[in-house]
């Protein structure tokens, strides 16, 4: 592979600095790279002309073989997929209703959200024209509670799964914040009210792109730019066959609230391509790859007096193998913030993150090519002990 330097020359040319991204696959970032198959096949698609509404309805295709889902679509990445859940719960494929968005006067327009579960991508559902109903508190949530919020008014019950986000059951100061989704499911069905899933982040393990449907959710999205290595504007929705017909009424080339997140027909045959890619790929040599970077970096610093380095995957939802770094109450050398920023400020910039209970670091290998892990851990090495 070529250096950093040549494949970021375009950028450079701008005056933008290509970087090392050791964040997972943070949008802010540039979220991930794409496999070059993927970029071929987007080239190739950019060579003709086609019917868009039969693109969106053959790739529609490929996206429920691959989800295991009734029907699908390949939407303008997972806020995008957010705002059609929302838009076509409410409107199903009535084209007055379509047509009226994000004025929701009359309509099933209310979305039931865990407290737990409010995030920063929750205005797509508002965006819309939903209004957004808690259910539980920020410790505890009884399925009670639920049964109680949902009216005649309800569209659907959104469910957020995440590394982020108590779901599936977690516990958590002895009390559970969310449902587990089967529960919610259940009641539900009870209702005849559709579920929502946002599990735009869960990509690896691999097996989450069927489980959620498989569960039973009625309509769920994942990022095309993140674990799918697809392009970044892109995301899957998968779904009963009655919504993705509605998501799709609601979306581009159509008068809709969707046209603002027009997928072209290169990044449309660019998703199904990684997608394809994805399916077929040794997830399991993925795992022990980033494993050993995670590693590579833990061995550097094992050393380094006062710092506690270990090598973390968290459940389900943060798939890939992480090397964390806590700094111990007898460190004396730079704060996690300082370290980061130090690396951001070298050159290459090198991004890592700092955060969690206690000071700690955190080095994501998702985005690494050959050469990262090591260079990464010696600025790492370098920047603890202050040298360079
Ligand atoms: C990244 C993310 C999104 C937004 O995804 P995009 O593809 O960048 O639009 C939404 N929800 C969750 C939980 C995410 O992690």
């Amino acid at each position: 592979m070529k250096s950093l330097k040549e494949r970021g020359a375009i950028f450079s040319g701008l005056g933008v600095k290509a970087i090392i991204h050791g964040m997972g696959t943070t949008t802010r970032y540039g979220g991930t790279m794409m496999h070059p198959e993927v970029v071929q096949s987007m080239v190739e698609a950019s060579q003709c002309l086609v019917d868009m509404d039969e693109l969106n309805h053959k790739a529609g295709e490929v996206v429920a073989r691959a989800t295991g889902a009734e029907a699908g679509m390949v939407c303008a990445g997972s806020a995008a997929g957010l705002l059609l859940q929302a838009a076509a719960c409410m409107t199903g494929t009535d084209p007055a209703k379509i047509f009226r968005l994000p004025d929701t006067t009359g309509m099933k327009n209310e979305i039931i959200i865990h407290k737990a579960h409010r995030f920063h991508y929750d205005q797509a559902y508002r965006a819309a024209g939903a209004k957004l109903v808690e259910v539980g508190n920020p410790k505890v949530t009884q399925p009670w509670m639920l049964e109680e919020d949902i009216t005649e008014k309800t569209a659907a019950i959104a469910y957020i799964i995440g590394p982020w986000f108590a779901n599936e059951g977690t516990m958590m100061f002895g009390s559970y914040p969310a449902l587990p989704l089967p529960q919610v499911l259940e009641i539900a069905r009870r209702h005849g009210v559709p579920v929502i899933v946002d599990a735009a982040s869960t990509l690896p393990p691999a097996d989450n792109l069927q489980k959620f449907t498989r569960q039973g959710a009625d309509m769920v999205i994942y990022s095309g730019g993140k674990g799918l290595r697809g392009p970044q504007s892109t995301g899957v929705l998968c779904g009963k066959k009655h919504l993705i017909e509605a998501a799709l009424a609601n979306a581009s080339p159509n008068f809709a609230i969707g046209r603002g997140a027009k997928v072209c027909k290169e990044e449309i045959i660019g998703l199904l391509t990684a997608l394809e890619l994805y399916l077929k790929r040794d997830h399991e040599a993925d795992m022990r790859n980033w494993r050993a970077q995670a590693q590579l970096i833990v061995d550097a610093v094992a050393e380094v007096r006062g710092i506690r380095a270990v090598v973390e995957q968290h459940d389900v939802n943060r798939g890939v193998p992480e090397a964390v770094l806590y700094f111990g109450k007898d460190w004396k050398g730079p704060s996690g913030m300082e370290v980061v920023a130090a690396l951001r400020e070298g050159d290459p910039p090198v991004y890592i993150s700092q955060g969690g209970y206690s000071d700690e670091i955190w080095i994501n290998p998702h985005n690494f090519v050959e050469g990262d892990a090591k260079l990464v851990a010696e600025r790492l090495r370098a920047a603890l002990l202050r040298k360079g």
